[in-house]
């Protein structure tokens, strides 16, 4: 596009703009981090007009980086050099492109928003203007179970054709539970359903970033136009703006005017409505006023299904059954963990020739593995939880009903039945023999509270942090 050439001159402001991204990237991210993810990191030749391609040398790596790097990534890009408009992230191999992001059917020309008031050069055009969404992330490669049933199907239905049945649609989980895949998967069906349809997905991060770059160029008007304009709005990791006052106000704008036109929005954050800190009753009770969805934590079931799913999308891998059980036992913070264990084995692997069986996966997952296999016992719970909300260990094991006491309890059975493998009978037994049923009360009881009561989901969201660290 001519102005970046203009703005730019030549390919080389890119690449020096490119080592002082790097030398950011190095600082900020921490030294792990920028030597496995982001050294390998080349600048691909910066003939793309307004769009920097970067390209890594596996899939594997292309993944993370564009999961978890994308738009920090622009951002940095962005504050050395405003005219880039958009990254890619492809990796580098023989066939060429597979693996690009941009998935570009509704990718409009550059001037889809609203005539600006003013003269074109000085528009600073949104930094993406096509759904960046992952090819990966379809609805048929999520695998369903009791734990993300609602969200999957509240997902479906939002990417139904027709008016929208409820919006905003809100997800919320812990990281790597799937909201994201989610995410995606509505934008591609709706893409699939109608290639003109405008979807637009950005992190919260990036609405931010967005927003004040806008509010700095004194063009706000551009920046709401694109948003509005937009038939279905994905808006991923709220939290990131929570308590960030003139953005919140802003979002809030952005949400009701969506709404108000029909439009569908996606919102998803690391926990409920109510309990993202800082962020205003009326902006929570809008939020709230679709459907709320959570994803609670998979189950050893899921995770192995999870893991043959997979399998399917790597067909010249071998991995035996055995080890594929090893890895779903073992590893249950989150799925993207799961995967990233299986993928860095497939890759090993595929690189050192080696077969993949339980020693080479042992040998190469030794510690994720191991640090997985901490096991939290139903006594350390107990322990915990008494002294956290000042009991006698004895009280949870009591007959006593008080609330002071059941709620604890409560907790204690919720922890005792997400963090250990005891089953529901067995859990009762250590509560001075109560009865599976009334673990599962505690159970949903607590998964609920979690939904409404945000000081329970809080104290729950610490005594796992110990348990678990
Ligand atoms: P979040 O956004 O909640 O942090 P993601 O959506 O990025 O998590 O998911 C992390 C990884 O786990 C992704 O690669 C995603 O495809 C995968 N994943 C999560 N849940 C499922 C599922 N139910 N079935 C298949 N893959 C899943
Ligand atoms: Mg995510």
């Amino acid at each position: 596009m001519g102005d970046w050439q203009a703005a730019t001159g030549q390919g080389s402001d890119v690449v020096r703009a490119w080592d002082r991204v790097r030398a950011n990237l190095r600082e900020s991210a921490g030294v792990r981090v920028f030597e496995q993810w982001l050294k390998p990191i080349e600048l691909v030749d910066g003939e793309a007009g307004d769009t920097v391609r970067l390209a890594l040398p596996s899939a594997f790596v292309t993944n993370w980086v564009r999961n978890h790097y994308a738009d920090r990534l622009l951002m940095e890009f962005r504050a050395i050099l405003p005219a880039v408009r958009s990254i890619t992230i492809e990796t580098r191999t023989a066939r060429p492109a597979p693996a690009v992001l941009a998935v570009d059917p509704v990718a409009p020309a550059p001037a889809v928003v609203e005539p600006s008031p003013k003269p074109a050069a000085a528009v600073v055009l949104p930094a993406v203007e096509r759904p960046v969404l992952d090819a990966r992330f379809t609805f048929e490669r999520f695998v369903v179970d009791s734990s993300n049933r609602v969200a999957f199907n509240a997902a479906r239905a939002m990417a139904e054709p027709g008016a929208p049945r409820f919006s905003p649609l809100f997800l919320h989980s812990g990281t790597g539970l799937g909201k994201t895949h989610l995410m995606h998967a509505i934008g591609h069906s709706v893409i699939a359903a109608n290639p003109g349809a405008r979807v637009l997905a950005m992190s919260a991060e990036r609405f931010m970033f967005d927003f004040v770059q806008a509010m700095r160029n004194r063009d706000t008007f551009t920046f709401k136009s694109r948003l509005r304009s937009a038939d279905l709005l994905l808006v991923d990791d709220l939290q990131f703006i929570a308590g960030k006052d003139s953005t919140q106000e802003e979002f809030f704008h952005t949400v009701n005017e969506v709404m108000a036109a029909g439009k569908r929005l996606v919102i998803s954050a690391d926990r409920c409505p109510q309990a993202l800190d800082g962020v205003e009753a009326r902006i929570v009770s809008r939020m709230g006023a679709g459907l709320v969805a959570d994803i609670k934590s998979p189950e050893a079931a899921l995770r192995r299904a999870i893991l043959d799913r997979k399998m399917v999308d790597l067909p010249d891998a071998q991995v035996p059954e055995d080890v594929l059980d090893l890895l779903a036992n073992r590893i249950h913070a989150s799925i993207r963990e799961l995967e990233g264990a299986l993928n860095r084995l497939v890759a090993y692997a595929q690189l050192s020739g080696e077969r993949v069986d339980l020693g080479f996966a042992q040998a190469t997952l030794g510690d994720s593995l191991r640090g997985a296999q901490r096991r939290v016992t139903i006594d350390e719970i107990q322990k915990l939880v008494s002294a956290h909300f000042e009991l006698k260990p004895l009280d949870l094991i009591s007959a006593r009903r008080s609330r002071a006491i059941a709620r604890p309890r409560q907790i204690a059975m919720y922890l005792a039945k997400r963090l250990t493998t005891r089953s529901l009978p067995e859990i009762g037994r250590k509560f001075g023999g109560r009865d599976h049923s009334t673990v599962i009360h505690a159970v949903r009881k607590i998964e609920e509270l979690r939904d409404q009561d945000r000081e329970i989901d809080g104290a729950v969201r610490v005594l796992m942090r110990e348990l678990e660290g």
